[in-house]
């Protein structure tokens, strides 16, 4: 296929041309089209849907053995693996992000199916101690038809994590990924029908949230949305959930505290400050964006952060080498840059960054350096608001109930970071901070086996995690009536 061939979209198990606007999704280094594709339409919407309520009915899917619709998850993450070097390097044009980011991500992907064919075959259902003449059970059955709506910064990543439990639950899924990245998606689905899922289980709809995904979210044979992307959205969608009395997932927005005490090993402290940011280019939501460090350590501890920031290599994605790529594109890098004037509006000072760079790659991509804002209150908005970027305001503290305080004062609560070489003491500071995952001595560390989500304005509901597959079905009880004799209420009329 040439670059300019548009790219069919998954509708309902058939590759077809969207119907919506062509566009082209652009590599974030150079600005480049990467792939020409039509987005889908509304009527692309309603047929994703149809089409996957008539799979989930008649394809016979959700009355597959879970031993049976494991083996089709194994072939999909086996197949991620076969084309593992392939699809990395897609989604390093896809979203900029550095090739071993990319590979693993892939292999997170990979690794997420595989996790979930295990929980689907493994899962028990349970006969619940019973109160009278009957047995009792306690069982669960598939939705229906889920949607998956994702965001850019980590895809087949984020799609994996919703597909493969949906799948393995017995749902089918109309996957929704953010308009600018819906390649991975698209590859994703061809990887399903060619481990043999049946066709019309996985659509994949690319195109505007406030379009497709606002349909999708409404429409009534949809089930079940799991969401990833911003709060706003992710509030929005809330309230039609509320309307149609549906469960939603919100994985949402953060702005994580990383906190220096003053008994921190400071080689691990800096490497794992600097990589809680500064990875992914700080476009994840789980980025330690607000950094406490106690006031003794202050000054040195801030010297050698800034030290190693500095030799942070900001470069061409394709290179090993590699550390930060470029942002996603040039409307996000402006929102960045808003974000730092207006820290320095605030009083704030520049410890480093806070300049576009230039020269060859730099004046093509969406290029932005670490940048360390320092003099800035806890309440003002550069520390309250999601950055989204390289972007670390550093704060000193001086007393634990003084930090714990500001750590808490935030609308979100999706992660921290604690370093300490005091285990006793970051265990009780790591039951005092409010978040939906504490690292300890390390950051931004992932197992599919820990569940993951956020609290307040970071989200809803969590992913992950063996009963991870629970959140795709519906609980049900059986009674089971083992009587001898009729129920005793209606009595002699009852019986002839
Ligand atoms: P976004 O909310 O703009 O978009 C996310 C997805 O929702 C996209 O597919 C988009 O097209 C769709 N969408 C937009 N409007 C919609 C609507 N009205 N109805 C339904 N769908 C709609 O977010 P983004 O800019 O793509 O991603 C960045 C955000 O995602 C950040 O806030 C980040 O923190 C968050 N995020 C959270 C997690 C997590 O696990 N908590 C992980 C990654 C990213």
């Amino acid at each position: 296929m040439t670059l300019e061939q548009t790219l069919p979209i998954c509708v309902a198990g058939t590759w077809r041309l969207g119907g919506g606007e062509r566009y082209a999704t652009r590599y974030p280094a150079t600005g480049e089209p990467v792939a020409w594709l039509n987005a889908a339409s509304l009527e692309d919407v309603e047929d994703a849907v149809q089409g996957a309520h008539q799979a989930f009915l008649n394809s016979g899917w959700a009355q597959r053995k879970p031993h049976e619709r494991a083996t089709v998850l194994y072939r999909i993450a086996e197949l991620i693996r076969q084309r593992s070097e392939e699809l990395a390097q897609l989604q390093r044009q896809d979203n900029g992000k550095p090739i071993n980011e990319t590979r693993a991500l892939v292999a997170s992907a990979a690794g997420t199916f595989q996790f979930f064919a295990a929980a689907c075959e493994t899962l028990e259902e349970t006969i619940t101690p019973s109160r009278g003449d009957f047995v009792s059970m306690s069982v669960y059955e598939p939705m229906g038809v889920v949607a998956a709506i994702t965001p850019w910064n980590s895809p087949i990543a984020s799609e994996a994590q919703k597909v493969a439990p949906a799948l393995a639950a017995g749902n089918a899924v109309v996957i929704k990924p953010a308009e600018i990245t819906p390649l991975l998606a698209l590859q994703l689905a061809q990887i399903c029908e060619e481990a043999g899922l049946p066709k019309g289980l996985v659509s994949v709809l690319p195109g505007k949230g406030s379009l497709l995904g606002d349909a999708l979210t409404q429409h009534p044979l949809i089930k079940r949305v799991s969401f990833t992307g911003g709060t706003k959205t992710g509030k929005h969608i809330a309230h039609i959930a509320a309307d149609k009395m549906m469960p939603v997932s919100l994985e949402l927005g953060g702005k994580s505290p990383t906190i220096v005490l003053d008994d921190a090993d400071l080689d691990h402290a800096v490497a794992g400050v600097l990589y809680g940011i500064f990875s992914s280019s700080g476009e994840a939501c789980i980025a330690g964006s607000r950094l406490f460090v106690a006031r003794a350590l202050y000054a040195p501890f801030m010297q050698r952060l800034v030290a190693g920031a500095a030799r942070l290599r900001l470069g061409d994605p394709a290179d090993e080498s590699t550390q930060m790529g470029p942002l996603i594109s040039a409307a996000h890098r402006e929102s960045v840059e808003r974000y730092v004037a207006l820290g320095l509006a605030e009083g704030g000072r520049l410890l480093l960054g806070g300049q576009r760079p230039s020269g060859g790659i730099y004046d093509q991509g969406y290029f932005y350096p670490p940048t360390i804002l320092e003099g800035l209150g806890n309440n003002q908005q550069t520390c309250q608001e999601e950055i989204f970027g390289p972007v670390l305001v550093a704060l000193p503290f001086d007393s634990e109930a003084e930090l714990i305080e500001q750590a808490n004062d935030s609308l979100y609560a999706l992660a921290a970071g604690i370093w300490s070489r005091d285990y006793k003491r970051a265990w009780a500071l790591g039951r005092k901070i409010q978040a939906g995952t504490v690292w300890i001595n390390t950051y931004k560390q992932f197992s599919i086996s820990t569940p993951f989500g956020g609290w307040r304005d970071s989200g809803l509901g969590r992913e992950k995690g063996r009963l991870g597959i629970l959140q795709y079905m519906e609980q049900k009880s059986l009674y089971w009536g083992m009587n001898e004799q009729p129920l005793a209420w209606a009595g002699a009329e009852a019986r002839p």
